[in-house]
């Protein structure tokens, strides 16, 4: 007695190409656009200022202005919850 095999499926046809817009990165400070979330490599370069302001090892003033947005970004994201630690502005 042999197994018993199931009819083959039928191809499928292919997947329509999304054509997807382009944005501008999330880090804020480059300009450049992407077809995702951020440009290559922008997304690390971000954890690691909020790694780095996680651990102490940096402070939100030492973050350069133009990537802050993105920092924050990737902070919050690691941080649900959290209070940005950003210095109360003085009065
Ligand atoms: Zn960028």
């Amino acid at each position: 007695m042999s197994t018993p095999t199931l009819p083959t499926l039928p191809s499928l046809p292919r997947a329509a190409k999304r054509n997807r817009v382009q944005v501008p990165c999330a880090c804020g400070g480059c300009g450049r656009l992407t077809k995702s979330t951020w440009f290559p490599g922008h997304d690390g370069y971000c954890t690691g200022w909020a790694v780095r302001l996680e651990r102490g090892a940096v402070k939100v003033a030492d973050i350069p202005a133009v990537v802050v947005a993105g920092v924050r970004r990737m902070w919050v994201a690691r941080n649900p919850g959290a209070a940005w630690p950003e210095a109360p502005a003085s009065k």
